[in-house]
């Protein structure tokens, strides 16, 4: 046996399977970093962060004060230091089920809340209780790499359908059919989606039911970015469908509310017909939340009061500065030679963007024009290649506006610095 320190042949060291592979499904954390890691900290400019979805560095992004007032008052109670129940704080339960009832056309119930510590913790419970020997589920490319990660730290296999950006990036409902096989089990949909901006309309969500009623297999709808919609779409929650197949919607208030870091998510059972309760499904997501992390009892002590008491012209700012955003972004790279965005955003805080490697003259891929790009300009953007999109980029529309402006135009004049002269001398 081997021996590293004197006589003591420890038993322990080796790498879990599962762990690398989900490592390897979440390089999009380790690209931002490198592409940071490229930036020239003599370029007196100030950086560009168009990598992360994070809007809370800018003013105009700060949270409603009605929010702050609730948390603060909810430490000054004293009542919210203990240990909360294990599926959460009742109150806050209930103040959620009330909430999301508004935009249903039935009532859930108490009961059919979970809170989560994020909506990312609901991914995780999500994918860990679906694992079953041989089970696998349909995830969107693009889409949100830590469904990959948590699917394969479970064993719960996984397999892509794609988004189309010509269609808007709705889902490729006949992919979807065609990857299906007897062993899947659920497809998540992510709605207003991040990476791409799209806002899915209700004819498109009755037909993701549908397709998901005609296989057996239920819709996971990450709505975190729920109600954060700019364009001419409304948001529909993927519940309103419930009655036709069974739909766990995932959603929290880190993005409409602008505080990801409270870490306060829910996981709330939007199946009018019981199913997910019949199938055991919700009984094993007790289970699991009841063996993993409560969120924050002060937060949830906050929830009735930061839903209850929060001003709609909050929202209304925060979507109208979101769509000063949408709007600058999709502009300023319509003027730019070798870059394309097939879709305006209309929800969430991102945008795809497609690059075409033929026009530029030393740059071979989506990763390389990050990485001069952040060396040249101070400006950072995802590489899609984190995403499976390779020669694509994704990029936050979540920053200050005359910030995000300096930053396109940085990408402006980085684009005709190396663009082929040809492509320069015919644009011309
Ligand atoms: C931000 C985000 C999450 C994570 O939400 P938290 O509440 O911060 O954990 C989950 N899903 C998608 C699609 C997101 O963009």
């Amino acid at each position: 046996m081997d021996s590293c320190d004197g006589e003591v042949a420890w038993r322990f060291g080796a790498a879990k399977p599962e762990l690398a592979a989900a490592d390897g499904e979440i390089r999009m954390r380790a690209l931002v970093s490198r592409i940071y890691g490229c930036v020239d900290a003599s370029d007196p400019r100030p950086v560009v962060p168009l990598a992360s979805g994070d809007p809370t560095p800018f003013a105009c992004f700060r949270t409603a004060p009605a929010a702050e007032e609730a948390v603060t008052a909810a430490v000054a109670s004293g009542k919210h230091n203990g240990y909360p129940s294990a599926t959460g704080v009742t109150e806050a339960c209930s103040a959620v089920a009330t909430y999301l009832s508004r935009y249903l056309p039935y009532e859930l119930s108490t009961g059919d809340v979970v809170l989560t510590a994020g909506c990312n913790h609901g991914i995780e419970i999500m994918m860990a209780v679906l694992a079953t020997p041989g089970a696998n589920v349909l995830l969107p490319r693009p889409g949100y790499p830590l469904y990959e990660a948590r699917a394969a730290l479970s064993g719960l296999k996984f397999l892509h359908y794609d988004l189309l950006p010509e269609k808007g990036w709705e889902v490729d409902i006949q992919g979807v059919k065609a990857l299906a096989n007897e062993n899947t089990v659920a497809m998540v949909i992510v709605n207003p989606n991040n990476p791409s901006g799209a806002v899915y309309s209700s004819h498109h969500l009755a037909k993701i039911a549908e397709t998901a009623r005609e296989l057996g297999i239920m819709v996971i709808s990450d709505e975190v970015y729920e109600h954060f919609v700019f364009g001419n779409k409304p948001f529909v929650p993927m519940g309103v469908f419930g009655e036709i197949a069974p739909v766990v919607t995932l959603g929290g208030i880190s993005k409409r509310w602008m505080v990801p870091g409270w870490k306060l998510g829910w996981i709330a059972m939007t199946d009018p017909k019981g199913i997910l309760r019949k199938k055991k499904i919700f009984a094993s997501i007790i289970v699991y939340r009841g063996i993993s992390v409560d969120p924050a009892a002060i937060v949830q002590g906050a929830i009735p009061q930061i839903i209850a008491n929060t001003d709609e012209t909050f929202f209304t700012n925060a979507m109208n500065v979101m769509r000063e955003t949408a709007e600058i972004c999709y502009q300023k790279l319509k003027g730019i030679k070798g870059v394309t965005c097939p879709h305006k955003p209309e929800g969430s805080m991102f945008v795809m963007v497609k690059l075409d490697m033929s026009c530029f003259c030393g740059i071979d891929d989506d990763i390389e024009f990050c990485c001069k790009l952040a060396k040249e300009e101070s400006v950072v953007i995802s590489p899609g290649s984190g995403l499976e999109m390779k020669n694509w980029l994704r990029i936050s529309i979540a920053v200050d506006p005359p910030l995000l402006e300096d930053g396109l135009e940085r990408v402006k004049s980085f684009c005709l610095r190396h663009v082929k002269p040809i492509i320069m001398n015919q644009a011309s």
